[in-house]
Order: C-alpha cells, then sequence, then structure tokens
C-alpha cells in the first residue's frame, strides 16, 4: 500500500488484499469442516473399537465353549470306546465279525429291534413263525430282509415293575411307547 503510487494502483492493491482475504476465509471454513468430519470419524472409530472388542471376547468365549466340548466328547469317546472293546470281548467272534460286516455295510446300523411283528430298520414285516422264534431263541437272529441281528423287548408288565426295581435297585421303569 505504501509503494502504491496512484489511486488505480491502490484500489488494484485493496481489490487484491479483499480476494485473498475471501480465500483465506475459504480456507479456514474448510478447515474447519475438516475438523467436524475428523471429530465424527474419530467417534466412528471409537465405536467400532468398541464392537471389536465385544466381538472378540464373544468369539474368545464361544472358543473356550467349544474346546470344552470337544474335551468332554473326546472324553466320553474314550470311554464307550473302553466299554465297547470290554463288550467286543465278551462276544463270540463269529456274532462279532457278522456284526462289524452288517455294520459296515448298513451304514453303522447293525442291530434293529422288531416293532410290531417288523423290522424297525427296514420296516419289513416278519414271517409270523420267525417272529415267534425271535422271541424265544436264545440264538442271535438275523432279519430276512435287511440282514440286521434282530432283538425283540417284551413290553414290561406293570406288576412286573416292582419286582423288577427289587432284585435290581438300579433298574428303572421302562415306559413302553409302541
Ligand atoms: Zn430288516
Amino acid at each position: 500500500m505504501l509503494q502504491a503510487k496512484t489511486n488505480e494502483q491502490y484500489a488494484a492493491f485493496a481489490h487484491e488484499i479483499e480476494f485473498c482475504e475471501k480465500d483465506i476465509r475459504k480456507a479456514e471454513d474448510r478447515i474447519l469442516d475438516r475438523m467436524a468430519e475428523s471429530e465424527t470419524l474419530e467417534q466412528n472409530v471409537k465405536a467400532a473399537e468398541a464392537a471389536l472388542g465385544q466381538e472378540k471376547q464373544q468369539v474368545e468365549s464361544e472358543q473356550r465353549a467349544a474346546r470344552q466340548r470337544t474335551a468332554e466328547d473326546q472324553q466320553r469317546m474314550q470311554l464307550l470306546r473302553a466299554e465297547r472293546e470290554k463288550v467286543a470281548a465278551g462276544m463270540s467272534a463269529q456274532i462279532l465279525s457278522a456284526y462289524e460286516r452288517i455294520r459296515r455295510a448298513r451304514k453303522g446300523v447293525a442291530v434293529a429291534e422288531a416293532v410290531d411283528g417288523g423290522c424297525s430298520a427296514c420296516h419289513m414285516a416278519l414271517r409270523l413263525q420267525f417272529f415267534q422264534e425271535l422271541r424265544i431263541s436264545e440264538h442271535v437272529l438275523f432279519c430276512e430282509s435287511c440282514g440286521r441281528i434282530m432283538y425283540f423287548n417284551p413290553p414290561v408288565e406293570v406288576g412286573d415293575l416292582g419286582s423288577a426295581l427289587h432284585s435290581n435297585p438300579e433298574a428303572q421303569p421302562v415306559e413302553d411307547t409302541r
């Protein structure tokens, strides 16, 4: 301004100053906008961090529960394997090998109950004579349709429960749902 020699020069400087001040205000406004934006972003980041923390805790607790379940299942599996070995050792080799053969051929189900005169696995009706034999026979019998080992649970009479419980205190009354 001090160097301005003429009115025209003075006006030109004043105009330029005004122009620069406008730019400065614009820049300041942008800075304020950005600050407001960054505040919102920071809040979002904090909220996301908190959510992530919660999610991590949830996942960790689920992992702990799953590990616990797996440990329990493995323990149970070991017990069942030991029990199975004990049972298998008490079976005749012939029946055991028949059982294993049928189990492999029949998707793991080698034994079927006779229900309502039929095989509960393949649902074919049993011959009456076969069914009678199954009820009284001491031998292992195989379903004539699917080849599975058959067993028959005689219906429990209510009157028998008392004496059964007496002779075996661990016996539980069996509900006949058929
Ligand atoms: Zn069958």
